[in-house]
């Protein structure tokens, strides 16, 4: 779980997962850890409706 600490920067660039894409996902958009450990960014989570998973 190296995530855990992260979740509280508010600026902390991860790689989606599913696109490979380097986002912010502390910014206040749909990017999210998908199942709490893999980084979703906000394109992807509209696109596969990942919203609060
Ligand atoms: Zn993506």
């Amino acid at each position: 779980m190296k995530n855990e600490h992260d979740k509280k920067n508010k600026c902390h660039i991860e790689v989606c997962y599913l696109c490979n894409q380097e986002f912010d996902i502390g910014k206040d958009d749909c990017s999210h850890y998908h199942y709490g450990k893999y980084p979703i960014c906000a394109n992807c989570s509209e696109a596969y409706g990942f919203f609060n998973i």
